[in-house]
């Protein structure tokens, strides 16, 4: 199938680190069905899943309530393009839910969101710069695909062929934690600074959870220059609690990117803030904003089946257990960070603050172990540089499995 695919799709993937390729394996897992925490691959071998589709699945896979309110929209009709009932009752969910949140507009990607979130902030504030952090990831946005150069708060430069120099020069790049250097970038570039973007915790360079004052200092940092504060929440969202990290953390941005469990495993994001800067979207302002499948009636039902039962405190009080037990299991191995429901087993002695720590890590160490797992029926992020997704399918069994899986792994 591998073969076939490679005929037909670059790479054989329909997204990069599927491939497997940065764990050392010739061809990528292909997947026929997962339950619950379980995934099976064609060939018939089960896996204990730790990656779930990269987050979306807090309930785990083929989740019955998800199934069934899916089918039961389905039959109603997959898509109108026009205004449905369930599309307010998610977006009432979400401002229920993420405190800083007063509107926000339903899109299909995390991608599209972080372009979108962009672009308003660009509008509201009439600037162009904006800062991010080295090794967070916000969607294979031009602007946003942008590496530090050397030193310590730079321009960006693209990191990929294809996006214009003049695109990502508008982009500054700063190291994560770092407030000293998120300062300076500010005081260099502040007047001409739309908004900075970060996650929260972040979770595309491993876990990296925000040092003690990192986020208040960005806080802070934008009320001084009247940038505006994007947190990217599409992993953390509905993940680190129910209303996200800013709700972990008690830290108010300006508008959020939400995505992943926001959709319930089907195609949906969001993005949203205060009304004030919300209300600058077509149609009834001026920022262009539009999507087909946008507020798409299957992928709002499996949205709300999934965060309608976030009310229940109990979902993650059982999330933080899960995930210290995940922790305690993995210890022996690495170093772990962990945030609630999201961990990463880091194959160096850390602490891993931010994205040069998290390249010092031993990735050969980290295939080597992805290829133990795999062979002993444990499926982790095919890179040192994801995390690992606990959710409420994965019991003790599945921990157990975990932790026998790794104990006579030597590396
Ligand atoms: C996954 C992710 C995105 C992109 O979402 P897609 O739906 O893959 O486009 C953006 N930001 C963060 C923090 C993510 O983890």
């Amino acid at each position: 199938m591998y073969r076939r695919a490679l005929e037909l799709i670059p790479g054989g993937v329909n997204s990069p680190v599927r491939a497997m390729r940065a764990v050392g394996l010739d061809e990528p897992l292909f997947v026929r069905r997962g339950e619950g925490a379980y995934i099976e691959d064609l060939d018939g071998n089960r896996y204990v899943d730790w990656v779930m589709s990269w987050g979306p699945l807090l309930f785990g896979h083929a989740d019955h309530e998800t199934i069934a309110a899916v089918v039961e929209a389905a039959e109603r009709g997959t898509t109108f393009g026009a205004p449905t009932e369930a599309e307010v009752e998610l977006a009432a969910e979400i401002v229920d839910a993420v405190p800083s949140v007063e509107k926000v507009r339903l899109v299909s990607s995390g991608t599209e969101a972080a372009m979108s979130a962009v672009r308003l902030a660009r509008a509201h504030t009439a600037r162009d710069r904006i800062l991010k952090f080295a090794g967070c990831y916000h969607g294979h946005v031009d602007a946003l695909l942008a590496s530090a150069g050397s030193g310590v708060a730079t321009l960006g430069l693209p990191s990929s062929p294809g996006i214009p120099t003049r695109v990502t020069e508008h982009t500054i790049v700063s190291p994560y934690n770092d407030v000293d250097a998120a300062a300076a970038a500010v005081a260099r570039y502040g007047e001409g600074l739309a908004a900075i973007i970060v996650e929260p915790v972040a979770g595309n360079m491993g876990v990296v959870p925000p040092e003690r004052g990192f986020l208040t200092a960005l806080r802070r940092l934008c009320d001084g220059s009247g940038a505006l504060l994007i947190f990217d929440e599409v992993i953390t969202g509905f993940r680190v609690a129910r209303g996200g990290a800013q709700e972990r953390f008690g830290i108010s941005p300006d508008l959020t990117v939400l995505g992943k469990i926001a959709g319930g495993g089907l195609p949906l994001a969001a993005f949203g803030g205060r009304s004030e800067i919300m209300d600058r979207l077509a149609p009834g302002g001026d920022v262009y904003q539009a999507g087909t499948l946008s507020g798409n009636p299957l992928a709002t039902a499996a949205g709300l089946a999934v965060l309608r039962r976030l009310r229940d405190p109990h979902v993650y009080d059982e999330l933080e257990a899960r995930g210290a037990r995940l922790e305690a299991a993995l210890a022996p191995h690495g170093h772990v960070q962990r945030v609630g429901a999201m961990a990463t087993l880091f194959m160096t002695d850390g602490p891993v603050r931010n994205f040069a720590d998290a390249q010092a890590c031993d990735t050969d160490r980290y295939g080597a172990l992805f290829r133990h797992l795999l062979a002993h029926g444990v499926y982790v992020a095919p890179s040192q540089f994801e995390c690992m997704f606990v959710s409420l399918a994965h019991g003790d069994e599945e921990i157990e499995r975990t932790a026998q899986a790794l104990a006579d792994f030597d590396g």
